[in-house]
Parts: C-alpha cells; sequence; structure tokens
C-alpha cells in the first residue's frame, strides 16, 4: 500500500513537474514567438520605410531637378525672346535704313528723269479763227494743254473762243492786236500802243492779264523799223516774256502744205531736241494744219519721255534775238 502510495506520489510528481514544464515552455512560447515576430515586423517595415524614404527622397530630388531644367527652359525662351527682340529691332533698323536708301535713289532718278524729259510746246498763231474750236477740240480729245498766240479780233465768236482756250487750260499769249508790221514796227510807240491794245483786249474779253508774246514775223523778224531790242525791252518792262520757236510746221507758207508735210515738218523738227516750241497756225486758211493735229500729238504721245506743255512764264524761253543784245 505504501509502495502504491509512494508511486502514486512520485507519478504526480512527475505530472505536475511535466505540468509546470509545459507551462513553462508554453509561457516562454507565448511570450517569445511575438516578440520575435514583431522584431521580423519591426524590421520589414523599417526596411519598407526605408525604401519608401528612399523613394521619397529620389521623388524629391528629381521634382527638383525638373524645376531647375524648367527654371533653365524659362531662362533659355527669356534670352531667345530677348535676341528675336533685338533681331527685329535691328531687322526693323535695317529696313528703315533701306527705304531710305531707297528713297533718296528714286528722287535721284526722278531728278535725272526731268532733266531728260523732253518739252514740247504746241503754238498755234494768228487766232482765234473758224478753226479755233476743231483745234480745242483736237486737244481735248487727247487731254493735252497748247499756246495761243492771239490777235485782237472783236466780235461774238472770236471772243467765246478765247474764253475757251482759258477754261479749257491753255495758255494765252498775245501776238500783236492789229498784226499789221508795217504799223507794228514803225516805232517803239506804235508798238507800245499796238501791245497795250491786245493786253487790255484779252484782259476784257477772258479776265487774264496775259504775260507771254510773239512778234508778228518772230524777234528775227526783218521788216522792223525799231531795233527789236528796243521792243525787247520794252517788253521787258511790262513784264512780259516772248517766246520764238525752234521748230516749224512750215504751215506759215502762202501755198497750202499737205497734212503730210505738215506732220513731217514737225516731227523731223523736234527730233534731237529735249525743248521744242512748234509754230503752228490758228487760220481760216490752214485746215491741213488741223488735220495733221492728231498724228502729230498721237506720235508725240507715244514717244518716251516727251512731255507736251503749254508754256508758261516759267518755260524755257525760245528766242531768236536774245534780250542781252540790248545792253550792247
Ligand atoms: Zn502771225
Amino acid at each position: 500500500m505504501e509502495e502504491e502510495r509512494q508511486k502514486e506520489s512520485i507519478d504526480r510528481g512527475n505530472r505536475v513537474k511535466l505540468l509546470k514544464k509545459l507551462i513553462v515552455s508554453t509561457l516562454v512560447m507565448g511570450v517569445t514567438v511575438p516578440w520575435v515576430l514583431c522584431a521580423a515586423l519591426f524590421v520589414q517595415t523599417t526596411g519598407i520605410r526605408k525604401n519608401l524614404e528612399t523613394e521619397r527622397g529620389e521623388k524629391q530630388e528629381l521634382s527638383s531637378q525638373i524645376e531647375e531644367l524648367e527654371e533653365i527652359i524659362q531662362k533659355q525662351e527669356e534670352k531667345i525672346a530677348q535676341v528675336t527682340d533685338q533681331m527685329s529691332e535691328h531687322e526693323a533698323r535695317m529696313e528703315a535704313e533701306l527705304q531710305e536708301e531707297i528713297a533718296s535713289i528714286q528722287e535721284e532718278l526722278g531728278a535725272e528723269e526731268q532733266e531728260t524729259v523732253h518739252k514740247v510746246y504746241l503754238t498755234f498763231d494768228d487766232g482765234p479763227s473758224k478753226n479755233t474750236n476743231e483745234i480745242l477740240d483736237i486737244l481735248k480729245k487727247y487731254d493735252v494743254k497748247a499756246t495761243f498766240f492771239v490777235l485782237g479780233k472783236p466780235g461774238k465768236e472770236n471772243e467765246a473762243a478765247l474764253k475757251r482756250i482759258v477754261e479749257e487750260g491753255h495758255s494765252l499769249g498775245m501776238h500783236s492786236y492789229s498784226h499789221k508790221y508795217a504799223d507794228i514796227y514803225a516805232s517803239k510807240e506804235s508798238f507800245a500802243e499796238d501791245f497795250q491794245e491786245i493786253q487790255s483786249f484779252l484782259q476784257d474779253v477772258t479776265g487774264v492779264t496775259s504775260r507771254l508774246y510773239r512778234f508778228p514775223g518772230g524777234s528775227s523778224n526783218t521788216v522792223s523799223d525799231v531795233d527789236i531790242h528796243e521792243l525787247i525791252g520794252y517788253l521787258e518792262e511790262q513784264g512780259v516774256v516772248y517766246y520764238d520757236w525752234n521748230v516749224s510746221s512750215g504751215d506759215a507758207s502762202s501755198q497750202e502744205l499737205s497734212e503730210e508735210t505738215i506732220y513731217q515738218n514737225c516731227i523731223a523738227g523736234i527730233a534731237g531736241r529735249s525743248n521744242s516750241v512748234v509754230l503752228l497756225h490758228d487760220a481760216a486758211g490752214k485746215s491741213t494744219t488741223v488735220e495733221a493735229l492728231p498724228r502729230i500729238i498721237e506720235t508725240l504721245l507715244k514717244m518716251d519721255n516727251v512731255e507736251i506743255l503749254p508754256i508758261t512764264e516759267d518755260s524755257e524761253p525760245v528766242q531768236h534775238v536774245k534780250a542781252e543784245k540790248s545792253e550792247n
């Protein structure tokens, strides 16, 4: 019995020991395992965090690099804009300079061209006549202005023709009142009297004070009893310029010339000149002059650098006898 009891107590002791061991090991495990797991977890999270931090750092670095790059790009763009500005400024300056140069060259060319323009003055003596209106019609058709050296011919139709000459922009010149050589050139006084008569007649009819004169027969006429220089001096005193001619149509001839001859005389006469004063007549017997006129104008208009103009006080005078000789 005793033995059994001893055995039982030994067994119990063993069981208790085993239980204790179990309890201890359970406790150890229960404490150790979570700790180990915690440690492992900690190590892992630290690694992840580190990784994250590194990534974040890399990201930050990248974005700061991007910012830097953007800044550089902006600066470059600014520089480009600046350079572009400077270039366009430079271009504008260059263009302005070029324009200036072109303008000055054009001006020079224009001046040269003006110098080389051949001025042709069509002049009609002895009018008004029954042909005046027809001549004016032709001039109007071609839009050409001419000069009429007229005589003192009162009467409704003549006066209307004089007014038309002025109204249509032609120059009105004087060619004496009477056209009678013997009377006009008898003395300086008779010349002056005739001059006053024609000037005031034209003034009354047209309102224009003419300052242009053509001597009957020209300043080189051989019929004057008075030295022509005296008469030239008189005209100068009156503030009047006299105009002869350097191209003759030949229509002054007592024999009527053909339209063709008048045309040829005019065109041949102006060749090689730079200032042509063409003598034509506005008179009853000179119908071939009227016939030749359209062809003369058409040919002149087709020529390069030819300009058909009316005589004014500023036109370059063509004079057979020069005024300076009156001082000799
Ligand atoms: Zn005449």
